[in-house]
């Protein structure tokens, strides 16, 4: 399969901004709708956010690879000026083709916006019950090195090697976004997960980095877990977390974990946090199953455009979104089916736009 004939179809608002009465400041945001549920999905946050008035513009890009002059696919110079430029996006799922074909767009898209630092809030939500109710966790994942970073190579048939590559580069830096997040986000402790046990080098380094980075912040308190111990008291008494630093392989299942807890996929907002811009993005795939069918629960797209409107300090829309979204969620009356309900991804919606 390949990319080509990747839906595009959410409808994008081209009235100019100064018609539909926005103030001055109006920022421009890049969306990419994605494949799959992607297009609904964003259509639903594009609804609530004009519903709540926010001040913010789509352009919304097509990702479909295209052939460069070396013969190879990659993202479409229109989309990779558009976030330069925007220097925030909000994307939708995006289909990656198996075994064969072009490389996964998304890692594409980390590795040509350089974007480091992979944050995923989960918290329980009131009223929607599961096995805990006091999880408030925040994984900080360093998103461009260690196991992913494409270095593979077979020495003798039937033996392979997979580099996992660490920088003091790349831990300083998502060391120190994981701290500065606590600060700003009134947070009380980091707590760095590694394997420094077993492998010393490649997790020795992250740990020292995360460790000297601590210093800096007295105020925030600092913890070192092994993955295999986080894990266990993560399913048994997941309260004690607050901030998790880590590897980008462990972020990588530590975070669906996290989110597994909160009710699923459909809940859980991510943003990749680059040095030039951001992309904010639904922590789930395309769900081909049910995509075309408006039944796709919209939340985890909608959440993560709540972090990117905080992200550029537009506190009081997100807040009103948020609450919206949380109280449609509690009542219970209008939930999606991947949360046990009966209701439309276009009645769940509406129902949002209503308590705005
Ligand atoms: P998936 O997340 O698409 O689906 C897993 C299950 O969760 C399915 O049953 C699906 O119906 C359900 N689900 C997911 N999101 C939902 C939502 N918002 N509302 C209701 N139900 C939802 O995972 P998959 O099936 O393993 O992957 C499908 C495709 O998505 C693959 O091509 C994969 O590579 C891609 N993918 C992309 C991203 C990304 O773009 N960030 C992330 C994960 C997977």
């Amino acid at each position: 399969t390949s990319l080509a004939g990747a839906t595009f179809k959410a409808k994008v608002n081209t009235t100019p901004a100064a018609t539909r009465g926005y103030a001055s400041g109006v920022r421009k945001v890049t969306l990419i709708p994605g494949d799959g549920i992607g297009p609904e999905i964003s259509a639903a946050v594009q609804k609530i956010f004009t519903a709540a008035n926010v001040p913010i513009e789509w352009e919304a890009v097509d990702v479909t690879p295209v052939r460069g002059p070396d013969g190879k696919f990659g993202i479409p110079q229109a989309a990779i000026d558009s976030v330069n430029t925007n220097k925030i996006g909000l994307k939708g799922p995006l289909m990656t083709p198996v075994g064969k074909g072009h490389r996964s767009l998304n890692l594409a898209l980390r590795k040509e916006f350089n974007l480091y630092a992979n944050v995923r809030p989960c918290r329980s939500l009131e009223g929607y019950k599961t096995l805990y109710d006091d999880v408030d966790v925040v994984t900080i994942r360093e998103n461009t090195e260690g196991e992913y970073s494409g270095i593979e190579h077979e020495i003798v048939d039937g033996v392979v090697q997979s580099i996992k590559l660490i920088t003091e580069e790349a831990s300083m830096r998502v060391a120190d976004y994981a701290f500065q997040y606590a600060k700003n986000n009134n947070r009380k402790k980091v707590t760095v997960v590694h394997k420094a046990n077993i492998m010393r080098m490649s997790d020795g380094l992250f740990l020292r980095c995360v460790r000297d980075t601590a210093k800096k912040y007295p105020e925030i308190q600092f913890e070192e877990r092994y993955l295999d111990t986080v894990c266990l008291n993560m399913v048994q008494n997941p309260g004690k977390y607050d901030v998790l630093v880590m590897p980008n392989l462990y972020g990588d299942i530590l975070s669906d974990m996290c989110a597994g807890l909160v009710g699923g996929l459909g809940l859980t907002p991510s943003g990749n946090m680059g040095l030039n811009g951001a992309l904010f993005e639904s922590v789930h795939g395309t769900a081909p199953d049910i995509a075309g069918k408006d039944l796709a629960n919209p939340t985890a797209l909608l959440l993560s455009a709540v972090m990117m409107l905080r992200h550029m300090e537009l506190n009081s829309h997100a807040d009103k979104i948020e609450r919206a979204a949380f109280e449609t969620i509690k009542e219970g009356k209008y939930l999606t089916g991947d949360l046990g309900g009966k209701a439309k991804c276009s009645e769940f919606t509406n129902e949002i736009c209503a308590k705005l």
